[in-house]
């Protein structure tokens, strides 16, 4: 299997836990963990979705240099889950997926799992969003392979991308997420499959963070 993980930057525990949720308004800002005598702007957006009903995204982004970083926070508790669409029509890249900072991506075709790193990123896109955004994460791959076997196998995974890309190509997408916010999302629930994960598969599925429970709450006071 070739396994990836995002290349991101890592920052202090305390950016996780989201001071936008901590009682700040959006005016107010923290230090920026990157170059450190920037701010952090933090602003937050509902977006109303099928099945989910409501998920907050929040956008950091520091106003001296280029660091920035989004999450999704879904309203209500939900369970760990796996979400696994069949991708065997072209259409079927317009469909509506949600990734959490705690999501795992799956793409068994091209063999490719894209865990989340420290600083993954969050997104509601589409699968071909997923698709665009797993590119460059393989060319980083290929960049810091050391065996030519490796950069050989990458490059294919790539041309793959590509031909799913253009319509072109099957595949199968599959997203798990231990704290269920990530989700496949077609207007049609019919064609995509969901099941909960049992305690033990969510619990080997990287980046399960301990604070969301706390930060879920806080979320469902402010909203009222
Ligand atoms: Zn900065």
């Amino acid at each position: 299997m070739y396994s990836l993980e995002e290349r991101d930057v890592k920052f202090p525990s305390a950016i996780r836990k989201f001071p936008a949720l901590h009682g700040m308004s959006e005016d107010e800002s923290i230090s920026c963990p990157i170059c450190g005598s920037g701010h952090l702007i933090i602003k937050s957006m509902l977006y109303s979705v099928p099945f989910f009903n409501e998920l907050a995204m929040f956008t950091m982004k520091c106003d001296t240099c280029t660091f920035t970083h989004n999450d999704v926070f879904s309203a209500e508790d939900r369970p760990p889950g796996r979400w696994t669409l069949r991708v065997d029509n072209e259409r079927l890249l317009r469909v509506r997926v949600v990734r959490s900072s705690s999501g795992t991506i799956r793409m068994p075709d091209f063999g490719i799992d894209v865990e989340p790193g420290p600083g993954a990123d969050s997104f509601i896109s589409n699968v071909e969003g997923v698709l665009t955004r797993t590119r460059p994460v393989v060319e980083t791959a290929i960049r810091f392979a050391e065996k030519p076997e490796e950069k050989a196998r990458g490059r294919q995974v790539v041309t793959m991308i590509d031909e799913a890309l253009a319509g072109n190509l099957d595949f199968t997408l599959v997203i798990e997420d231990p704290v269920g916010v990530s989700g496949i999302l077609p207007e049609d629930m019919s064609l995509v499959s969901y099941e909960e994960l049992t305690k033990e598969e969510a619990s080997n599925l990287r980046g399960a963070p301990g604070w969301i429970d706390t930060v879920r709450d806080e979320y469902s006071e402010r909203k009222g």
